[in-house]
């Protein structure tokens, strides 16, 4: 009766000693394994598995044995206590069967192996995780350019906030807005103005530490937190991206050009304190001509080449500038 019941469940059943002789193998091993009772009863694991070392299972059993209660072996953490490989139509990520399996202790030095597939269930949550990854990973970029977006800033920004203080560090905001960008999508198309999203921000990414990160506010305004950076740091920043951008030939649209507004972050200053600083910045470099870089320092704005000594780079040539 026993067999019978055996014979017809959805798990594998069978008994071995310490050594893996085999003294019972139920119908759903045959099935799977394609190893008939005859073959297997009387034989040993390792034989028939040859090329699987079964050094687990081994030593589960020795413990089960030991102790007199049930060992465990979880599919998510070791794979599989017997090779099965997978023939299935539609096709699987593991090549062999995921099994879980429990070795209970049945005396005379002998264990019953029950053998559950888990393969259905692993794969279910394999595509679960990476879905939420996915989704987790769009929660935070920006679907055009690829860089954070506005939600993600806050995250970013918080949590600089909070290593700075800690460190007793400084960090500097630079916020800048593509100048004219209107016509650019007047004249070339709403395409060629996503073109020139995405290659400014490949210009950008191009420039800054992999420490330093970028943010799509919103529209053409794009926000740079430079950890571990002083005021001075940004600023040079900000200048080498205005000329690599002036120089640049966007397609379609040609040459443009953007403004730029830096802030330093000091603890005094709060989360809406540094962006209404780099922004009023950003608000001076609009309205005295575009294309340039102020800076917020010590509560005034100004314009950058004005306010400190001139950066070590060369001036552009009268054609680049203009
Ligand atoms: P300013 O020099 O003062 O910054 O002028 P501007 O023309 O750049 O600024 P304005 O705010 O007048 O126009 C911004 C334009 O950006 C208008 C809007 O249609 C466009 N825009 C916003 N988001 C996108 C986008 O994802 N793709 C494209 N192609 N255009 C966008
Ligand atoms: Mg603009
Ligand atoms: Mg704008």
């Amino acid at each position: 009766m026993h067999k019978q019941i055996l014979d017809n469940i959805e798990t594998g059943v069978l008994v071995v000693n310490r050594l893996l002789d085999i003294s019972y193998w139920n119908r759903w091993l045959e099935i799977h394994t394609g190893i008939d009772e005859d073959s297997a009863v009387g034989n040993n694991l390792e034989n028939l598995f040859s090329d699987f070392s079964f050094g687990l299972l081994k030593q589960k059993i020795h413990i089960a044995v030991k102790l007199g209660t049930p060992t465990f072996v979880n599919g998510r953490v070791s794979g599989y206590v017997i090779p099965i490989e997978q023939y299935k139509v539609t096709k699987s990520i593991f090549r062999f069967m995921q099994q879980d399996a429990t070795i209970t202790p049945i005396g005379d030095g002998l264990v019953s192996i029950v053998v559950t597939d888990v393969s259905p269930l692993l794969e279910a949550h394999y595509t679960i995780d990476k879905q939420m990854k996915m989704l987790e990973r769009q929660a935070r970029t920006d679907f055009l350019t690829g860089c954070f977006n506005k939600n993600m800033f806050n995250d970013i920004l918080s949590t600089e906030m909070k290593r700075s203080e800690r460190h007793g560090h400084v960090f500097t905001l630079i916020i800048f807005d593509i100048d004219d960008f209107k016509l650019v999508n007047d004249t070339h198309g709403h395409l060629a103005g996503d073109a020139v999203l995405r290659q400014m921000a490949e210009i950008v990414v191009g420039s800054i530490r992999q420490s330093d990160a970028l943010i799509r506010w919103g529209g053409e305004e794009f926000f740079i937190l430079l950890p571990e950076t002083a005021l001075e740091g940004g600023a040079l920043l900000a200048e080498k991206l205005r000329r690599r951008i002036r120089k640049f030939d966007f397609e379609k649209a040609g040459r443009l050009s953007c403004s730029f507004g830096v802030a330093q972050w000091k603890n005094e200053v709060g989360e809406d304190g540094i962006i209404g600083m780099a922004d009023s910045a950003l608000y001076l470099a609009k309205n005295s001509g575009k294309n340039r870089v102020c800076v917020f320092s010590n509560g005034q704005i100004m314009s950058w080449s004005e306010s400190l000594d001139p950066p070590p780079i060369a001036p552009l040539e009268e054609s680049e500038e203009s």
